[in-house]
């Protein structure tokens, strides 16, 4: 690990103003991930700003509109939050297979959102990949199981956060911090493929950071539900997974949101589903339907074309289970 300085302002202003000052400085939540990736050199900050001591980062205000939450907040506390869960199941249903409980108590959603990809070829200090500042991507003629089918760009690592895909279905807002002040983009903008950038995974350039994420309160009618496939029941990374956030009035689906994780570089929403669902009664058959959209453009590679069917059967639940429908 390179050596760092290490600051624990207990303001925002603070954090902020140290970023904004010359050097690499990388932000701290709850620092799983982060310690990791500098034990293997993926990131090599001269500073760390541990955002922990700022009270204002944990904030979780669900009375209003949007339902705003703070970076800083435990994946613990937000499922503890009853007023948010019951305004927001599918965010209970994320957070709730997300790593360990272990992981849980002391990850943050700032964390969660901004943790760096999973891909083994990137995570080991044995390969120099592409989005290392290598000149090749591993995973297209090596053991790609766990790599991208759709969106891929010359590097296909997949998005790991399981939080990621269930905010873009609710239509969260990023709001992005610096020492100039705080910008406001939609959740599914702060994430940026290799086709922009094989360096990095979001939008944030130094001297930023994620402040809050900002939930718009669900219409009447509108019922979201996340479901992810893995190896383990526990300690696992999605293989694949789905996002729907439908909202329905009187058996007929209005607006739709499809989002899938574990599949592309960034969480994937896809218009081509949603296409399918709006304005339809949902059935089995229009479910299939909109799955089959999803993944019409999957390109797998040698060892992850179960993709393709896995996250079509999970799409086509979860779209059944938000209309009410049930479906196992
Ligand atoms: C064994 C294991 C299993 C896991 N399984 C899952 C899983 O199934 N699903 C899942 O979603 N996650 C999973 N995770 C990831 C886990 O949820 C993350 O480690 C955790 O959420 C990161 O939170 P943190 O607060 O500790 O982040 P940190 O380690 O503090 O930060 C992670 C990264 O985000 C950056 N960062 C942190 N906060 C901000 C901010 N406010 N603005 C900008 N950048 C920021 C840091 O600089 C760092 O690069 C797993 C992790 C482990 C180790």
């Amino acid at each position: 690990m390179r050596a760092f300085t290490y600051a624990a302002p207990t303001d925002l202003s603070s954090a902020l103003a140290r970023l904004g000052a010359p050097g690499t400085h990388a932000v701290m939540g709850g620092g799983t991930d982060l310690v990791n990736s500098m034990k293997s050199y993926i990131e090599t900050p001269a500073d760390i700003v541990d955002l922990q001591g700022i009270q204002e980062l944990q904030a979780l205000d669900t009375s209003g509109d949007p339902v705003q939450i703070g970076v800083g907040v435990k994946l613990v506390d937000m499922l503890a939050s009853q007023p948010l869960m019951q305004l927001f199941p599918i965010l209970q249903d994320a957070a709730n297979v997300v790593a360990t409980p272990q992981l849980r108590n002391v990850g943050t959603v700032g964390g969660n959102l901004c943790q760096r990809p999973r891909c083994w070829y990137f995570r080991s200090v044995d390969f120099n990949c592409l989005r290392k500042g290598g000149t090749e991507c591993y995973a297209i003629l090596g053991q790609n199981q766990y790599h991208a089918i759709l969106g891929g760009l010359g590097c296909f690592i997949v998005h790991p956060s399981d939080l990621a895909p269930a905010l873009i279905g609710l239509g969260a807002q990023a709001v992005i911090g610096s020492a100039s002040g705080t910008r406001s983009i939609p959740l599914e903008s702060f994430f940026i493929g290799p086709e922009v950038d094989v360096h990095r995974e979001n939008v944030l350039v130094p001297g930023e950071m994620l402040v809050r994420i900002d939930v718009p309160r669900p219409a009447a009618g509108q019922r979201g539900v996340f479901l992810k496939s893995r190896g383990r029941q526990t300690w696992d990374f999605a293989t694949t997974a789905a996002a729907v956030s439908l909202v329905m009035s009187a058996g007929t689906c209005t607006s739709a949101r499809v989002v899938l994780g574990g599949v592309a570089p960034v969480p994937w929403r896809s218009p081509d589903a949603e296409a399918v669902l709006q304005g339809r009664s949902i059935t089995p058959a229009v479910a299939a339907q909109a799955a089959a959209a999803a993944v019409k453009l999957a390109r797998p590679m040698q060892y992850n074309a179960y993709k393709v069917d896995q996250v079509q059967v999970l799409i086509q639940r979860a779209i059944l289970q938000a209309a009410g429908q049930g479906g196992s």
